[in-house]
């Protein structure tokens, strides 16, 4: 029973609930055109995968997911370090989350720029999670299970193992981690939605990437946009009132422009 409920199976399956309690929050708000990126037109004819197709792919990438962390966390640990948390301080905490937060995104950043660069890795592995050329919140992780493994999986076990947190701290971390993914994926610019205050890698930020314009730019994820701005990968852009209602992330033209000469 113990290890049924033990901080590293929590730290696996309270991550994918959420994943699916977010979205459907979202599924449930993605009626209000005057707040959407894309009308459903276009998502419809934009889109190349079906959401059916979406929705098997990303329970394949949980479960392929979930099975190597647990094998991971097997062959690694043991469930001694949540005793560590009742004595770990706020800031020792806070220091945790933000070593996490910069490892997570670093891996990300290199590897997921790596798979737009690479043609053969691109048209295999990457391209998949392309499909959704108008992102919805549960398509967050909509990736090849290589894609899952290589970035979020190494990339979580990175973080977790070099922020020194403990397996309940990462409940938490994970668990913030997978919600900021849906949120970036979203499509709507809703009042009030605090990533999307607090950062500037938001979902407007990740709709860029997504339109066949950004395909070379903006490949931070999920936290920050420093290591866009740091190698010249940031793009820019202006949050429009969009035609029929809802807003329009719109890359500044003459950035790209000077890009491309
Ligand atoms: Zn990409
Ligand atoms: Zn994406």
């Amino acid at each position: 029973m113990s290890f049924v409920l033990s901080d590293e199976m929590l730290g696996t399956f309270v991550p994918i609930l959420i994943y699916w309690l977010y979205s459907g929050i979202y599924v449930l708000l993605e009626r209000f055109e005057n707040y959407r990126f894309h009308t459903r037109k276009e998502e419809e004819e934009k889109n190349l995968v079906s959401k059916k197709t979406v929705v098997k792919g990303v329970l394949l990438q949980q479960f392929t997911q979930a099975v190597v962390s647990i094998i991971l966390f097997n062959v690694t640990g043991d469930a001694s370090g949540a005793a560590t948390d009742s004595n770990a301080s706020l800031i020792v905490l806070a220091r945790q989350f933000i070593t996490a937060m910069v490892a997570l995104d670093t891996w990300q950043y290199f590897m997921h720029r790596y798979l737009h660069y690479n043609k053969f890795l691109y048209k295999h592995i990457h391209s998949q999670h392309h499909r959704l050329v108008v992102p919805y919140a549960y398509g967050a992780l909509y990736n090849h299970p290589l894609e899952g493994l290589l970035i979020d999986t190494v990339g979580g076990a990175l973080s977790f193992l070099l922020s020194g947190m403990s397996p309940r701290t990462s409940i938490y971390f994970f668990s913030f981690a997978i919600i900021k993914a849906v949120d970036d994926h979203c499509g709507l610019w809703l009042p009030g939605n605090l990533f999307q205050v607090f950062f500037n890698n938001n979902t407007a930020y990740h709709d860029v990437h997504h339109q066949l314009h950004g395909n070379k730019y903006n490949f931070s994820q999920p936290f920050f946009v420093v290591w866009d701005k740091i190698l010249g990968t940031y793009m820019p852009y202006t949050l429009e009132k969009r035609e029929g209602g809802g807003f329009e992330a719109r890359p500044i033209k003459n950035y790209m422009n000077n890009k491309d000469n």
